[in-house]
């Protein structure tokens, strides 16, 4: 069975411990490879590998740095079947996917930020004829990078790149669900000749590893991304040691639709947001509000084009549209949100049940895509994160209803709205209380472009510059002339 390592200064190792997880397949329920069970020894060697590896790392010129970032993205992208036939393997998710969407986007993580650094300058303010300020943007020493297991790859690098391009050395956590990728990313790594302890992956779970990288004190900024409440466990942490902090967390995103919308695009696009990746994006529209004249007329062909199109079974087949849940626990979790549903008083329009698919997945963890309608807004199932293949119809009448709904969860990551109508596509946009919208359109993502959410979503800002600012350190240098 294959042994996933630590990546600790530069070298593949074993945890201290020993010990390691069965890291199960989720399509058939096996377990078929073993991540390290790390604990705080694992960390200590990550981060005085890191602390080592930071004077010379930091004083690299920027070139050089683009130049090792751009050759692991080509290793990625050269190896493009095996990292992607992994993260299907690891996470569940159909192989096309994996193939032209998560690992595509590691790679353009690797070379967005690889070549942003090049780009990256900061401001001086001159104070008239007698004094002038810069500001210097330093590296801020050994960073943490925790991030989960819905994108695993895809989301692991959307942290490390900007951290190390800025010059930082990392201390690297991804989900204990989902650890394949990154092993093979420090693989490549090692290929692409990046110093040791620039990069530090520790693999295991997040009560031991995740929580020593959060409270270790040579590790001045975290940025994670993952549930609610545990960024809520890792700012009770991190805040008091004033540590930065970047929390990335769930949401319960509102889908809104008008009837004047463009209604083929906007029903081919629906069934993408709700349930590309099974749900589980951190993105997906999972509370769809259709304004009432046109909520029967949307109700049929939704769920029509739902049955029609979303095979559900083995993600290696590429005839699959939705592939397996990424484990037993979620799996129970996003069933007893059905369950829930129902005693609520939904109403299951379509899916809802537990699929075995014949042969190799048979054992597997499946879920029907479920539609599911007549549930108040206010119910548990339209304000908590489910982060599955399930959806809820709303209708509504006016605007200010649907505001009012949009608005009601404690969350506030992302929503969509479909309208033709530009005067209220835009009042609707200023309204919403979340930190991306898109309009007749959804994961649209231009990386330059701010990411993340507001209220219980999360704290602080991905993506472009702000990216690399929050991976620095602003200094004011004021100089009188
Ligand atoms: P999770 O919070 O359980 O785990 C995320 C990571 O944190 C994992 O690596 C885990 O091991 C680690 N961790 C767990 N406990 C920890 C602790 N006490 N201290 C430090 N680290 C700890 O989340 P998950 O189940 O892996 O991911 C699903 C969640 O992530 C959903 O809520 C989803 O909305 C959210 N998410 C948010 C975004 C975003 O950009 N806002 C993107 C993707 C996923």
């Amino acid at each position: 069975m294959q042994k996933i390592l630590n990546y600790i200064n530069g070298q593949l190792i074993e945890p201290v411990s020993k010990s390691y997880l069965g890291n199960p397949d989720p399509s058939t329920g096996e377990v078929y490879s073993l991540c390290p069970d790390s604990d705080a020894a694992d960390v200590e060697s990550a981060v005085a590998a890191a602390k080592a590896a930071f004077n010379q790392w930091s004083n690299t010129p920027s070139e050089k740095r683009t130049r090792i970032m751009t050759r692991i993205a080509e290793l990625i992208e050269s190896n493009l079947d095996t990292f992607a036939k992994a993260e299907t393997i690891d996470q569940g998710k159909p192989l096309w996917l994996s193939k032209n969407g998560e690992i595509p986007r590691a790679v353009s993580n690797m070379r967005f930020f690889g070549t942003a650094i090049e780009h990256f300058a900061s401001e001086a303010h001159p104070m008239g004829d007698h004094a002038i300020n810069y500001t210097l943007r330093t590296p801020i020493g050994v960073v943490g990078c925790i991030s989960p297991w819905n994108l695993p790859l895809y989301l692991f690098t959307w942290k490390i790149a900007p951290a190390i391009a800025a010059g930082n050395c990392v201390v690297a956590k991804p989900s204990e669900v989902t650890p394949m990728t990154a092993f093979l990313l420090s693989e490549i790594c090692i290929e692409a000749g990046l110093p040791a302890g620039v990069l530090n992956i520790v693999h295991g779970l997040g009560v031991k590893v995740g929580s020593a990288i959060t409270a270790h004190p040579e590790i001045k900024a975290i940025s994670f991304t993952g549930g609610t409440k545990t960024g809520e466990e890792i700012a009770r942490i991190a805040a008091p040691m004033f540590k930065k902090l970047s929390l990335e967390l769930g949401g319960k995103n509102p889908n809104i639709i008008f009837a004047d919308c463009d209604f083929e695009k906007m029903l081919d696009e629906t069934v993408r947001s709700s349930f590309l990746n099974q749900g589980e994006i951190c993105l997906c529209g999972s509370r769809i509000f259709i304004e009432r004249p046109l909520y029967e007329k949307f109700k049929i062909a939704f769920i029509n084009k739902v049955k029609a199109e979303l095979i559900v079974g083995d993600p290696l087949d590429a005839a699959t549209k939705t592939g397996a849940i990424v484990s037993k626990i979620h799996f129970e979790k996003v069933l007893s949100y059905i369950e829930l549903a129902k005693q609520e008083g939904g109403n299951v329009l379509c899916g809802g049940n537990a699929v075995k698919p014949e042969g190799r997945c048979n054992k597997g963890w499946f879920i029907e895509p479920t539609v599911i309608e007549g549930l108040s807004y206010n119910c548990r199932t339209n304000q908590e994160e489910i982060f599955g293949p399930v959806v809820t119809l709303t209708p509504f009448d006016t605007e200010e209803e649907v505001l009012m709904m949009a608005n009601s969860t404690q969350y506030g990551l992302a929503s969509t709205i479909w309208t033709e109508n530009l005067t209220r596509a835009h009042r609707m946009a200023a309204q919403i209380k979340a930190g991306i919208i898109w309009i007749n359109c959804w994961l649209l993502r231009d990386l330059r472009t701010p990411f993340g959410g507001v209220k219980s979503s999360g704290v602080g800002r991905e993506g472009g510059w702000e990216a690399l600012r929050f991976f620095t350190e602003a200094k004011n240098v004021c100089i009188k002339l």
